[in-house]
């Protein structure tokens, strides 16, 4: 049974060992908090399912990128799907290794392939024609060759939200699959490439597998027509995308039970399995800490007025996501139901709308759950509000791995 990192003692919320209302008070709100122990499940549960099979498990860093979390995947032994210098930059500094990340992403620029070339990453999951140019020319100036995938686009439907669902050929990732041999046949003529490797991501928050496992399926049998070519396929990437059940009455699909499909069909093929999970690792590890400010009225509506915001966490107004809100003390007041709103102007800043809750007064502290991934790193200094603090649980210890920006933060480099 999987660990859930938020839970209810003696009608306290705690995060592993630790009671939240100590992090709140001390650390202050808004603050996100994460489980180290359920981020290690989590990527354990990845790894000790493939087992014997061949497989690298690289944690899409753009889902949380902080860096103690980077440090404690990479001292699990884990790799990184990074899709930007900075993000290089983020898994160096923590100790990442090199020889695990794979590149991902369709607009590399020269100055990130090359800091990607001087760190000798695993391999670049290329996604178009000139890019791949980019890439051979940049390998040919330093005498080396570069390791490479063409992320296909399988073009099948992953039942997600619009904004990040990829697998189709109106969206703007990949290569059309179709495609996908006459370029693997024009860069053999690119000397400076390795190409080892097909690759594909379909989309994120998938609950149902089906979709992912007719774009494996179909990326099998490609690399089955590029082998019969002659082409020294060694690994296949089949992304991320796991999604993770933000309503208590959702149901997903179990790490388990998703790398034990994608095994049984990978085996066998002499294949090295690479997988991109960000939110499944992540999200369900972290929440936001938020503080009841005001409550009002207007109309019929009732509403709690909270210190944290959509420049803390965008879900909400961006992708109309559901999240969880728990009291940090349970009271046993009566239900009400209102709109949790944060500071920021504009009508699109809430938490969550027609949410019915125990009663909230102003100074109670509520989490904000399953915000792990997707939560801070999206944030911004809107409204010049300073970017959160972040705090890393590790039994019945916690500490700030991430200080509160401060004013003077909020300027640094303006004139
Ligand atoms: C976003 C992304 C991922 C991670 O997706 P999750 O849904 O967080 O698991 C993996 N690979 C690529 C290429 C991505 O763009």
């Amino acid at each position: 049974m999987e660990l859930r990192a938020f839970q209810y003692r003696d009608r306290a919320l705690y995060c592993e060992d630790v009671a939240l209302a100590d992090i709140a008070e001390r650390a202050g709100t808004p603050c996100y908090v994460y489980s180290s122990a359920t981020i290690l499940e989590h990527y354990r549960a990845y790894d000790e399912t493939f087992g014997a099979t061949p497989h690298t498990i690289c944690y899409a860093v753009k889902a949380n990128g902080n860096l103690a979390l980077l440090r404690l995947l990479a001292q699990a032994g884990a790799g990184f799907d990074i899709v930007s210098g900075g993000e290089l930059f983020r898994v160096l500094k923590a100790g990442g290794d090199p020889a695990r990340i794979v590149f991902s992403g369709v607009g590399k620029t020269a100055a990130e392939i090359n800091d990607a070339l001087t760190a000798g990453i695993f391999n670049f999951n290329c996604e178009s024609e000139p890019e791949l140019a980019l890439i051979d020319a940049l390998a040919h100036r330093r005498g080396i060759q570069a390791r490479v995938a063409l992320r296909v686009n399988p073009d099948v439907e992953a039942d997600t939200h619009h904004y990040i669902s990829t697998g189709r050929l109106a969206h703007k990732f990949g290569v059309d699959i179709g495609e996908a041999e006459a370029i693997y046949d024009r860069a053999r003529k690119l000397e400076n490439l390795l190409i080892e490797g097909v690759s594909c991501h379909i989309g994120s928050q998938i609950l149902d597998p089906a979709p992912v496992m007719e774009a494996v399926d179909r990326v099998l049998a490609l690399i089955d027509r590029l082998r019969a070519k002659g082409f020294d396929i060694r690994h296949a990437d089949l992304g991320g995308g796991l999604g993770v059940a933000y309503k208590p009455e959702e149901s997903t699909p179990s790490i388990a039970d998703f790398v034990t499909k994608l095994k049984a069909k990978a085996e066998g093929r002499g294949l090295r399995v690479v997988l991109e999970p960000g939110r499944s690792i992540v999200a369900a590890a972290g929440a936001l800490l938020t503080k009841a400010l005001y409550r009002k009225k207007t109309g019929e509506k009732e509403f709690v007025i909270v210190d944290a915001a959509m420049n803390d966490l965008i879900r909400p107004a961006l992708y109309d996501a559901y999240h969880e809100i728990l009291p940090l003390r349970l009271s046993g007041s009566p239900q009400i139901r209102a709109d949790i709103v944060g500071p920021v102007c504009e009508t699109g800043d809430f938490l969550a709308r027609d949410r019915e809750m125990a009663e909230v007064m102003p100074g109670d502290a509520l989490a904000v759950c399953t915000a792990g991934a997707y939560g801070f790193v999206q944030a911004t200094t809107y409204n010049a509000r300073r970017l959160s603090v972040e705090v890393l649980v590790e039994g019945d210890k916690w500490r700030v791995v991430r200080q509160r920006q401060t004013y003077e933060d909020l300027i640094r480099g303006e004139e």
